[in-house]
């Protein structure tokens, strides 16, 4: 655009001081009124009834509901594995509700790091390999790969493990390896389903502090689960109920501490 059609009013403050502002700060997720019919047949089935959260960058924030709320369409969404019938999603200030497969996959691959209940880890690579591949598909060098997926194991403690396969670890340094594929791409958004349901407690305990370091050093996150005891690691919970937010609240006030109310 030529100096002639700039729009700026004149009236503005130009040039120097405009450029010394730091640019707005936007939610990581932004959700309006999200709804997702699924359709078989003349069968309907509203997951989501009009979902709207925001969540703002540097936020732990845990989504609860019971069976069958709208958990995992939910997470789909967030997390680019789905669009949803209506309403918005802005990602990073991104709107990603109407893009087509090719698009989100590029989405989820700059700006979403999973972390599953099943570690979903390749069990033919090593755990360098592993934690690599998500560099694969940003088409970062080989070498500069190798030197950030290392650097992401060390974080996790996981350095003295990097050529091992994930047979040959326990289901704890599994989800820790998992947890290093999440971060090494920088995403502005870790998404964990249920990340310690398929861990023995003490397991589970290690990777929840893992995942508040990742928190403290600055990063979102968003964790679905069942759990209580999980949910409470989190800063705010949402909870879903029929697909809709039913209530919200911070870890830490009554409702949601231990002995507060009656858990189960
Ligand atoms: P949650 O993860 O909380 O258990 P889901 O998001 O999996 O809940 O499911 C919400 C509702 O949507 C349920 O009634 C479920 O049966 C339905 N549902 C989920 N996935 C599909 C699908 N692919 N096709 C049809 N119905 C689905
Ligand atoms: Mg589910």
């Amino acid at each position: 655009m030529s100096a002639a059609q700039d729009p700026v009013d004149a009236g503005e403050p130009t040039g120097l001081l405009v450029d010394a502002l730091p640019a707005p700060v936007v939610p990581v997720i932004e959700l309006d009124d999200v709804r997702k019919t699924y359709r078989s047949g003349e069968l309907a089935v509203d997951a989501l009834r009009g979902v709207s959260l925001v969540v703002e960058g540097g936020e732990y924030v845990a989504v609860m509901g019971p069976s069958g709320s709208g958990k995992s369409t939910l997470m789909h969404i967030l997390g680019c594995l789905d669009v949803p019938t209506s309403g918005t999603y802005r990602l990073a200030g991104e709107a990603v509700d109407r893009m087509g497969e090719e698009e989100l996959a590029h989405v989820r691959n700059r700006r979403i790091g999973f972390v599953f209940q099943q570690f979903n880890l390749l069990p033919s690579l090593s755990a360098l390999d592993n934690v690599a591949l998500p560099l694969v598909y940003a088409d970062v060098e080989r070498s500069r790969r190798t030197e950030r997926a290392r650097a992401s194991l060390e974080r996790v403690g996981l350095g003295n493990r990097l050529t091992h396969r994930p047979g040959e670890l326990s289901g704890g340094q599994q989800q820790r390896v998992a947890v290093a594929r999440a971060l090494v791409t920088e995403p502005d958004l870790i998404l964990a389903d249920e990340p310690t349901g398929n861990l023995d407690s003490t397991s589970a305990s290690d990777v929840m502090a893992l995942i508040g370091e990742v928190h403290a050093s600055g990063r979102t996150v968003v964790l679905i689960t069942h759990d209580r005891d999980v949910a409470e690691a989190a800063e705010r919970t949402v909870h879903l109920l029929d697909g809709q937010v039913s209530s919200t609240g911070v870890a830490g006030t009554p409702a949601n501490r231990p002995g507060g109310e009656p858990r189960g």
